[in-house]
């Protein structure tokens, strides 16, 4: 009698325990929007959801748990959607964001998800990988040795990349950033490197542009742009850069050459910014929260030149800061500045000046890329650099005294020659063997005895002169890698000679 009761009790009870604990599961497995504003929404329920984890709205939207508080969640929106009200339902999709990858992804475009924005179909991609994924770690790297040419004479020389570097480009609104970055992309073209561009808060209107201007110089092919424009949610925008890395690694962890440009880190951190802030995480330094730098550092830590066990990929990368009124001295700038391996400054004054590039060769720095820069380079880019160092000396000097002894003049010449050498316009990146021919030009005082402004023509004019009748200097600089003393030689006699008719002009 009393051996039934119990059973009876035991199995009520069992009974109840299973209702329960589905109860339980539906409760932490969906929960309902609290509030909802500027794309994040504070969701009650879901208490089993993780950090970073994928969800998904009634309306199909789809969002990313960030914040994990006592009483709710809050549920970035990876969208546009104007559709989530309080009381939505939310359910756990119990998985984290993934994008394609792969080679089928070369010459599209695609927004922070990965899905495509081109109107050129979907993406036969069968890869997938998460978003979030670990850098390398030490053991897994190699130094950085391989160029990574940008096709810029003045970066090459002055401040060369290699191949897994990170090197900021640094500078105000309107200064070149962006063509620097398009010109190495489109010099890339030919040599087996993949590009990858992140477009960050721009207008819809440039990201067309830079992609037309890509197509012209058929860099398009071996591209992939990732676009999270201004007018897009402040989640989408954070997410880019690191699809776009995402995309990136696939390259490198399988033995090829990667390059990504972030364009820019200055709107991505606002981005970052605007989300926390709605999210009420505490605003620290101009209201940026702690973790800005910790952002920007796991990402740029994903840029890699990974040891030949590990096939020898890399992953270049080319973050791109603005500054207002050249402060490098600000939250973010200085936070980037001291993570990656090297900045290019570029300066408005030079840039009005018409020195373009308004590369500032004195503040601009690559503390690995020498070790990849090719050996001819390195021969002219020594006396290269002393040249401007005077010059830059004596320009600031020679402003108040008008008579120089005779020395100091031929310095100001010469500097102001090497500033025309460096000179470049857009979308033509040129030749390493070429780059070297004219600063070899300039170095030894062929261009010292004509007017500064005819530079440009010299140069214009010298490199067909030279392959029509020494073609062996541009083919022993590519084969050697050096100029030999016989190369040396012969590029004295060739400039000689082509001088000897452009005089004559
Ligand atoms: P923003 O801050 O708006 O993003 P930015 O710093 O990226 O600007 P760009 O868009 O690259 O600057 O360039 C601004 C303008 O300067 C463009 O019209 C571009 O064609 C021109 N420009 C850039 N580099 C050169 C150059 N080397 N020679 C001549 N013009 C150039
Ligand atoms: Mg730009």
């Amino acid at each position: 009698m009393v051996a039934k009761i119990q059973a009876d009790e035991i199995s009520s009870i069992i009974k109840e325990r299973i209702d329960n604990f589905e109860l339980n599961v539906d409760i932490n497995e969906t929960g309902k929007v609290v509030t909802y504003a500027d794309g994040v929404a504070q969701v009650y329920g879901l208490s089993n959801v993780m950090a970073g984890e994928m969800v998904e709205f009634e309306d199909g939207t789809q969002g990313l748990a960030m914040n994990l508080e006592e009483s709710s969640v809050g549920v970035v929106i990876l969208g546009r959607s104007q559709e989530i009200r309080e009381g939505m339902s939310v359910k756990r999709l119990n998985k984290l964001l993934k994008v394609p990858v792969g080679d089928a992804l070369l010459g599209r475009v695609v927004n922070a998800m990965g899905e495509p924005i081109d109107g050129k179909g979907p993406i036969e991609s069968n890869e997938m990988r998460f978003v979030e994924e670990k850098a390398p770690g030490i053991m897994a790297r190699k130094s950085v040795h391989e160029p990574m040419a940008t096709g810029i004479k003045a970066i090459d020389a002055l401040v060369p990349i290699g191949r897994g570097q990170r090197e900021l480009i640094i500078g105000d609104r309107q200064t070149g950033k962006t063509t620097v970055a398009i010109d190495t992309i489109i010099n890339q073209k030919g040599n087996g490197v993949v590009c990858i561009y992140v477009a960050i808060g721009q207008k819809e209107s440039t990201v067309a542009q830079i992609v037309r201007r890509l197509e012209e110089h058929g860099a398009m092919e071996y591209t992939i742009v990732v676009n999270a424009t201004a007018a897009e949610a402040a989640a989408l925008q954070y997410l880019a850069p690191y699809t776009g890395v995402t995309m990136g690694e696939y390259f490198r962890d399988n033995g090829r050459h990667g390059l990504i440009v972030y364009d820019d880190l200055t709107k991505h951190a606002v981005a970052y910014r605007e989300m926390s802030l709605i999210l009420r995480r505490p605003p620290g330094r101009e209201a940026y929260p702690g973790d800005v730098f910790y952002l920007h550092s796991r990402l740029l830590e994903r840029a890699a030149k990974l040891n030949d066990e590990l096939g020898g990929g890399s992953l270049t990368a080319l973050p791109i800061v603005e500054t207002q009124a050249g402060d490098v001295a600000a939250y973010i700038p200085t936070n980037v500045i001291s993570i990656t391996d090297g900045q290019i400054f570029l300066e408005t004054d030079l840039f009005n000046s018409g020195v373009r590039p308004a590369i500032n060769v004195g503040l601009s720095v690559s503390r690995v890329g020498g070790a990849a820069q090719i050996k001819a380079t390195k021969q002219v880019a020594g006396t290269l650099r002393l040249d401007l160092a005077s010059f830059r000396e004596l320009q600031a000097f020679a402003q108040f005294a008008s008579d120089l002894d005779e020395i100091s003049r031929n310095q100001l010449e010469r500097g102001q020659r090497m500033v025309e050498v460096l000179k470049q316009g857009p979308y033509s990146p040129i030749a390493v063997e070429k780059q070297v021919l004219i600063i070899f030009a300039g170095n030894n005082g062929f261009l010292d005895d004509m007017d500064a402004s005819n530079v440009p023509r010299f140069e214009a004019e010298l490199n067909p002169f030279i392959e029509a009748s020494y073609p062996q200097i541009f083919e022993n600089i590519r084969s050697a890698s050096k100029i030999d003393d016989d190369t040396n030689a012969l590029m004295k006699k060739a400039l000689e000679e082509f001088k000897a008719t452009f005089v004559a002009k």
